[in-house]
This record gives structure tokens, C-alpha cells and sequence, in this order.
């Protein structure tokens, strides 16, 4: 079994100050690519985790949210950088299993591509990740202002991996 990084999307990988919606709101912070870089070296296969209510609100559909990754993983591969798989939930007010903080999503991929998450982190900037990422067993680290369900907290994505490397 495999130990992984699990990242929020929307505040860890691209700004969210505006919703992204379309492929062209969708701003990638200017380290991210260096610190995927570096969980990519050190062995680590890469997955988002994203929360995408929107869906189910109408803001957008399946199809740009599709476009939208499809974007981000073109820019990705262009700097050769490798994620593993995506996973979202386009749930806001029906019950599921995969809206974090339900740790769903973590399950599934963990499940789908062999991931041992007691040996994995969860990385995202809001609580409801943190949650997500503890009742799945992982390392979870609060991107931003700290949070007391985070084992450790990072000023962004790029000090996530240098907290992630130094550990491991
Ligand atoms: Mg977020
Ligand atoms: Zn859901």
C-alpha cells in the first residue's frame, strides 16, 4: 500500500477569491507547481479532493467542471507534473457520502487506487477538510490561519510540502 497527498482544490492549488466556474477563472497560486513538483519527486501519488456544491446549485455543470480540470491537468502535464485522479462532490443540500467533511472521497480514492491513509495527508484551508481528512486517518495540514483538528498548519501549498517531505 501506497502513501499519498490528498489536496484540496479551491484555495490550496488555485485562488478562490472569485468562484471558478469556467476554465478561465481558474488561477493557479504561483508555487503550486513547484510543491506538486516536489511530492511528485519524493514518491507521493498527487489527488485532489474538491468540494464543487455549485453543481447542484446550478452555478455550473458536470461538463465545465470537467473542462475546468481538463485545463488544469493540460497545465500540469505541461510542466510535467502528475496527478494521480480527481475526485469531487457536486452535492450542497442532498445527503452523501462524499461532501467534506464526509471523508467519502478520501475512502473511494484510497480504495480505487490502493492508498494506505494512515500513512497520507490531507491538505486543505478550511476545517471541514481537516475533518474530512481525520475521519479518514490521515496527516492532515490547515493551509492558512490554524485550526485545532490539524496536525500541523502551512502558510501554503509549497510550506504543506516541505512540512510532508521533512516528516516522511
Ligand atoms: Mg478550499
Ligand atoms: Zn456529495
Amino acid at each position: 500500500m501506497q502513501k499519498a497527498v490528498f489536496l484540496d482544490r479551491d484555495g490550496v492549488i488555485n485562488d478562490n477569491k472569485m468562484p471558478v466556474n469556467k476554465p478561465e477563472d481558474f488561477i493557479f497560486f504561483p508555487w503550486t507547481f513547484e510543491a506538486i513538483k516536489m511530492l511528485n519527486n519524493a514518491g507521493y501519488p498527487v489527488f485532489v479532493v474538491t468540494n464543487q456544491g455549485g453543481i447542484e446549485m446550478g452555478h455550473l455543470t458536470h461538463e465545465d467542471l470537467k473542462n475546468i480540470h481538463d485545463q488544469m491537468l493540460a497545465d500540469f502535464h505541461r510542466q510535467n507534473i502528475f496527478i494521480c485522479d480527481i475526485a469531487y462532490c457536486p452535492h450542497f443540500q442532498s445527503k452523501c457520502e462524499c461532501r467534506k467533511p464526509a471523508p467519502g472521497m478520501l475512502f473511494k480514492l484510497a480504495k480505487k487506487h490502493h492508498i494506505d491513509l494512515k500513512a497520507s495527508y490531507m491538505v486543505g484551508d478550511r476545517e471541514v477538510d481537516m475533518d474530512a481528512g481525520r475521519r479518514a486517518g490521515c496527516k492532515t495540514i490547515k493551509i492558512g490561519k490554524p485550526c485545532k483538528n490539524a496536525d500541523y498548519t502551512a502558510k501554503n501549498l509549497l510550506d504543506a510540502a516541505k512540512i510532508i517531505i521533512s516528516a516522511s
